[in-house]
């Protein structure tokens, strides 16, 4: 078998899905389970762009073993300086410079020839490889650029030193078959190709992004650069679930296989939807609500009699539950445990301790406890990421006969600050009261509730989307109380719009690969 290498990009193009923010912590969270999902390389941010990128880079750098942790450049010598300070104490981290090939971006963006861009991309390779023999090159916009110019690109990457070509699908336009034609003629007339690993990167906005990799790598591409639920910049990048599910349900004909615990799959999406506030669809393929629920009556009748006339791999496989557990009152600490594993986190002995606590005092309310539930309480309670804004408490009064009012106490930078204030309904007065109390200018995109469970002990699970100065952030927060379920979610919003505006992502971002 052939191994397919699997590079996740959830924390650097990911993170440019609209609304996604992590904040250093999460990412550190995100990038434990990638380790144990076992990704080959994790592309951990562009550190010039921002604080928070380089911040980010480095704190993974030192924390995670076991995978290749990844940093983008910009063929600048400042950039690459900067990314390697942030890699430099990981295990064996890779430096990933880029630059745009497609004569589009060298007129509109770079104001380059093509002679210019080939000798910048090579000064950047040569410089890359005086500080690690580890690097990665990619030729922007590859499947729109002229294909012997890109020959001649990945050419004089391999013989500056480039460990791996990259041939990103930028802006998504490729169809499978030109995918495997470039990946092919790179194969057949770049000298010493033998030597490194071509890549394919793809965007989804045809729809074709997993198809695309699936093409370059059945043409001899060896590594993937895909992201857990198919996050990232637009329609987002090639779903890793996908590429790893197909690998490892097609990979025996293929002769192809991947490094990837896909047990770990389903843990990897749920704490990902949990982190970036991001939902799956519920006909998201693998990880879905619905990818492994039989609907229909003969379907049904089918897989009782043999599982395999309408399933082609089994729940178990991608590590969905066999039976949805719900945890109450009587779970003991065992259970527990397995569960937080079960949903992706990572907790220390002391943390499972607390938790375990939280649990038991929620189940007193609750009789049911759901996989929401916990992740809620555990990304509210025991992941205490820095925050600027904190719910003391909310009271509202509210009714057909009398004037909704809110009062607030909100903990802001250490201090305790209150206010109270009238609204169109109890919702409006919370929001109203918060945001005099945070300053803030933002303005209330979406507001959706949802009932996390069944029955009217149910949390309520609000999910907030504002907006200011062009910068949109999704706030989620839940509570058996819908009310404080909103404040919740407002708060948060509030802190990932704080948090995103000291730390910017920078028009950098959007012109990476
Ligand atoms: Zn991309």
């Amino acid at each position: 078998m052939d191994r397919v290498y699997i590079f996740d990009t959830t924390l650097r193009d990911g993170e440019q899905s609209p609304g996604a923010t992590m904040n250093v912590e999460e990412k550190i969270i995100v990038a434990r389970q990638l380790e144990k999902l076992g990704v080959d390389a994790i592309e951990a941010g562009f550190p010039i762009s921002s604080e928070g990128d380089f911040e980010a880079v480095r704190r993974i750098a030192e924390e995670v073993r076991g995978c290749q942790i990844v940093g983008l450049a910009r063929t600048r010598s400042q950039d690459i300086d900067r990314a390697w300070e942030a890699l430099k104490a990981g295990e064996d981290p890779r430096l990933h410079v880029f630059i745009a090939t497609s004569d589009i971006h060298l007129q509109h963006k770079l104001q380059k020839t093509r002679e210019q861009v080939f000798e910048e991309m090579q000064s950047a390779v040569r410089y890359c490889r005086k500080l690690t023999a580890n690097v990665e090159f990619s030729c922007e916009d590859a499947t729109r650029t002229d294909l012997d110019f890109l020959v001649r690109m990945a050419a004089g990457a391999v013989a500056a030193g480039a460990r791996v070509v990259n041939i990103p699908d930028t802006v998504g336009y490729a169809v499978p078959p030109e995918m495997a034609e470039i990946i092919g003629r790179l194969l057949r007339e770049v000298p010493g190709i033998e030597n490194v690993i071509l890549s394919v990167h793809c965007h989804d906005d045809l729809g074709l992004a997993a198809a695309n990799s699936l093409a370059g790598v059945l043409a001899g591409a060896r590594q993937v650069e895909c992201t857990v639920n198919g996050l990232g910049e637009r329609a987002g990048n090639a779903a890793l679930e996908e590429i790893a599910m197909a690998l490892r349900t097609r990979g025996g004909q293929l002769g192809l296989s991947t490094g990837i615990r896909t047990e770990q799959l389903y843990p990897a999406s749920r704490l990902v939807r949990a982190v970036t506030g991001i939902v799956v669809p519920p006909n998201k393929a693998i990880v879905g609500r619905n990818a492994f629920a039989h609907e229909s009556g003969i379907h049904q009748d089918g897989v009782l009699k043999n599982k395999l006339t309408y399933e082609i791999m089994t729940p178990e496989s991608v590590g969905l539950p066999a039976t949805k557990l719900v945890m109450g009152k009587h779970s003991g600490r065992h259970a527990f445990r397995e569960r937080m594993g079960e949903l992706g986190f990572e907790l220390s002995d002391e943390q499972l301790e607390t938790a375990f606590r939280r649990f038991k005092a929620l189940s007193d309310k609750k009789k049911e406890v759901f996989d929401e539930d916990l992740e809620t309480l555990i990304m509210d309670e025991i992941i205490q990421v820095p925050r600027r804004y904190r719910l003391d408490y909310i009271n509202v009064t509210s009714g057909s006969q009398v004037m909704p009012t809110a009062s607030v106490q909100l903990d802001i930078d250490g201090y305790q600050a209150r206010n109270a204030e009238f609204g169109d309904g109890p919702v409006d007065a919370s929001f109203k009261a918060i945001a005099k109390l945070t300053g803030t200018k933002s303005r209330l995109v979406v507001f959706s509730v949802n009932a996390i469970s069944g029955g009217t002990d149910a949390q309520g699970e609000v999910r907030v989307r504002i907006e200011e100065d062009g910068v949109e952030v999704t706030g989620v927060g839940a509570h058996t109380d819908i009310i404080v379920a909103s404040a919740k979610a407002y708060v948060d919003a509030l802190n990932k719009l704080d948090y995103r505006k000291k730390n910017p992502p920078g028009q950098l971002h959007q012109d990476a690969p």
